[in-house]
């Protein structure tokens, strides 16, 4: 029987009671203990499904005997009483006012005790006419501040990041195909081809009996409301607000449907377009013959005409001259032109991948250890290698390694290296090294030069004019030891704008330095953009699809890496973790020593 809510809907959840009670005035005790427990789940490797089983919860510290009561009921009803309680007495538009950065609870109760407000519109107006600034323990910097933070709330509404949604889908999804009355079934628009920002659901089943289907979509335990329902087609909106849509079609209208509904519009304009020359009809039904090539418009029967037999996508590329064009793909990058011509890339896969760079560990700002994250990345992803790459010195803020820490460090990887190469796996000595402001590196070259493998990334001083940070990142960029540049544009999705730089001179210097190009598949980043890897790997970079994990867990963004390096028409041999491990060190070593004759 499958769970109500995920692991991390229960973390949200008791955050929630825990900002509630201390919006009610509660006892600071009472407050503490959800707080706690939300923290103790969050650092637990164990599936909620696991946490969840009897006395299981019991046994963990900072989760007394009535919590564990309350995930246990939220996990299997998908709220709980508590929660529901305290939410009544909350304003009307608590959901999105407890988005607003740096509105706690005491100063939340403070404004609608005061002012009255209730919506974010509300405080909005509040704001605006500079009501809130007058009120005490606020003033103007924190007016502004909370008018900023609305002003992203309301800039990113709607939106949802990658990883999420596709959670949502995968419950969604699974409930479907269980249904004996579903023939097949497909999650399809942006998620499918993989968007790193998706703004609502698509799915479409084939079936017999669309109502069995359409019943078990709308009674999900995910969803809060439904927008519509007929017969062969309903909408419904999510838990986190997201809106799903069902398709239900026919056996035979479905690998148009699902090719109809996965898009890119402008790629579908293009495939229509080159149906009609060649004398069909598409649409969402079918691939029909047209009788006169004249009519362009649709007639009133989209049905009209011969139907041709289409069992798969593949069959419906093929039967217009094409090769088949994986969904990632459609975006009208010159995808249909290639397919024209059979040379489409051979996409990179997950399979391909053999060697995992740049995870953090308990050294700085992870959450696992050394040993745990190779013993992970060596039995449950099968991979041959891991790459250490702990924050350097300056990054306080992420505990950054000390210098004279580096060696106790490397010590305890070779140590590791003892038990682990006997089995074939190694763990490389390496950083992520702050790019300073002005292009430099936060470690002394002959520290650097003791790494295997060195990631350079900026992470302070982000507001700088596109001149100084392009010069910036050359700069880092021609270090002889700079052997990766880290996400690029520094975007954090929906949170934070990309750095100003100038792609094209950073891709020029890159090429002729042979310094590799990071793609960060950390869900909030996804960074190199997807849109410049193909124009990148033109002009000769090489890639690195890299997890960026601080935790164990945090291996599986290699999958979304992989996701943004598909997308950007990336084959294995662009992506340099497909490498078997001696062929990687000896990249890295002749790439070091192309850079040191260069800069002789
Ligand atoms: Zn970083
Ligand atoms: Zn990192």
């Amino acid at each position: 029987m499958g769970l109500a809510l995920d692991k991390a809907a229960i973390i949200q959840l008791l955050e929630r009671i825990a900002f509630l009670l201390e919006y009610q005035g509660a006892n600071p005790f009472k407050v503490r203990a959800f707080a706690n427990a939300a923290r103790a789940l969050q650092n637990r490797p164990e599936s909620l499904e696991e946490l969840v089983s009897p006395g299981k919860l019991e046994e963990i510290e900072g989760i007394g005997k009535s919590i564990a009561g309350v995930i246990r009921e939220a996990a299997n009803t998908g709220t709980c009483k508590e929660y529901e309680e305290l939410r009544q007495q909350a304003p009307e538009g608590f959901d999105e006012l407890i988005k607003i950065p740096n509105l706690g609870p005491k100063k939340l109760r403070a404004l609608v005790e005061n002012l009255g407000i209730r919506t974010i519109a509300d405080l909005e107006n509040a704001c605006r006419e500079g009501r809130v600034a007058k009120l005490p323990g606020f003033g103007l910097k924190s007016e502004e501040k909370l008018l900023a933070g609305i002003e992203q709330i309301k800039r990113f509404a709607g939106q949802w990041l990658y990883a999420e949604a596709l959670d949502y889908a995968l419950r969604i999804r699974d409930t479907l195909e269980r249904l004996p009355a579903a023939i097949a079934v497909a999650p399809a628009g942006s998620l499918r081809r993989c968007k790193e920002i998706v703004r609502d659901l698509d799915f479409v089943v084939a079936s017999e009996t669309p109502e069995e289907v359409i019943q078990a979509f709308v009674t999900h335990n995910a969803v809060v409301r439904i927008l519509s329902q007929g017969t062969t087609k309903a909408s419904v909106l999510l838990q986190n607000g997201m809106q799903a849509d069902l398709r239900v079609v026919d056996q035979e209208s479905f690998a148009a449907a699902l090719q109809y509904f996965t898009g890119s519009k402008e790629h579908n304009t293009k495939l229509r377009g080159r149906a009609r020359k060649m004398g069909y009809r598409l649409n969402e039904y079918g691939l029909f013959e047209t009788s006169s090539s004249s009519s362009e418009d649709e007639p009133a029967d989209p049905l009209a005409g011969r139907r041709l037999s289409l069992a798969s996508e593949e069959e419906l590329y093929g039967a217009l001259g094409l090769q088949y064009i994986d969904p990632e793909l459609r975006e009208d990058m010159g995808e249909i032109e290639a397919a024209e011509e059979g040379k489409l890339p051979a996409l990179v896969r997950l399979e391909d991948y053999r060697g995992v760079l740049h995870c953090h560990s308990t050294w700085s700002d992870g959450r696992t250890s050394i040993a745990e994250l190779a013993e992970a990345a060596m039995v449950e992803w099968k991979w041959e290698y891991l790459a250490i790459c702990d924050h350097s010195q300056v990054a306080t803020y992420a505990n950054g390694v000390k210098i004279e820490d580096l060696r106790r460090q490397h010590a305890e990887i070779d140590a590791i290296n003892r038990k682990l190469q006997p089995r074939g796996f190694q763990v490389l000595k390496g950083c992520e090294c702050d790019i300073l402001a002005d292009g430099s590196l936060d470690y002394p070259d002959e520290v650097l030069k003791a790494m295997e493998l060195v990631v350079v990334s900026v992470h302070s001083r982000f507001q700088m004019s596109e001149e100084e940070m392009t010069e910036r990142l050359i700069r880092a960029i021609r270090h002889p030891y700079a052997d990766i540049l880290g996400h690029v544009s520094g975007r954090l999705l929906l949170a934070r704008d990309a750095y100003a730089v100038d792609y094209q001179r950073i891709f020029e210097v890159a090429a002729e330095w042979g310094t590799i190009i990071e793609i960060n598949g950390d869900p909030n980043r996804l960074d190199l953009d997807w849109r410049l890897c193909k124009r990148a790997k033109e002009m000769g970079i090489k890639f690195a699809v890299n997890p960026d994990a601080h935790s164990r867990e945090g291996l599986a963004n290699v999958k979304y890496g992989i996701n943004v390096a598909r997308k950007g028409w990336l084959e294995p041999a662009d992506v340099v973790n497909c490498l078997p491990l001696e062929e990687f060190k000896s990249l890295i070593h002749k790439l070091r020593k192309r850079k040191l004759e260069k800069l002789k």
